[in-house]
């Protein structure tokens, strides 16, 4: 059997939601996305949350180029060598300085440390459950599906 997981973290990778809020978005979410299962998870470290096997190509988020996953793993690895916590790079293509976490990731990936794991939820975010939750969390948030 194939699950869908969405995993809602934040924009800004270095936020967490207070404790309150973690709470009431976890009943919130279970709730208004008919999910089986909600599970919010806050990492000690700032994490890659990948999208699975729904991954397919890296691009910049200014000229549009694909940029190489060799090149993407090497930043990442220097990255990981401080845990994540400067992730700028310099675009390879055009040269403007970004970060990893503002690559253009398709599908949808980012870093946070803060996640929230909803399984096989039946229903989708629409515009309006994404502005709750982001009044709800006090932050802009991004979705990342994987599909296992
Ligand atoms: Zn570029």
């Amino acid at each position: 059997m194939s699950n869908n997981i969405l995993k809602v973290i934040p924009k800004d990778y270095k936020f967490i939601p207070t404790l309150d809020d973690r709470h009431e978005i976890e009943e919130f979410l279970r709730i208004n996305l008919l999910a089986h299962e909600v599970k919010i998870k806050v990492f000690k470290n700032v994490e890659f949350v990948d999208q699975g096997s729904n991954f397919e190509s890296i691009v910049c988020p200014y000229c549009g180029f694909d940029i190489s996953i060799d090149w993407w793993h090497e930043k990442m690895s220097a990255a990981y060598e401080n845990l994540f916590e400067d992730l700028n790079v310099i675009t390879p293509c055009c040269k403007n300085s970004s970060t990893l976490n503002d690559l253009k990731y398709i599908l949808s990936a980012g870093f946070a440390k803060f996640m929230i794991e909803i399984s096989n939820p039946k229903l989708k975010l629409n515009e309006e459950l994404i502005d709750t939750i982001e009044q709800k969390l006090c932050c802009k948030i991004k979705e990342v599906w994987v599909h296992y």
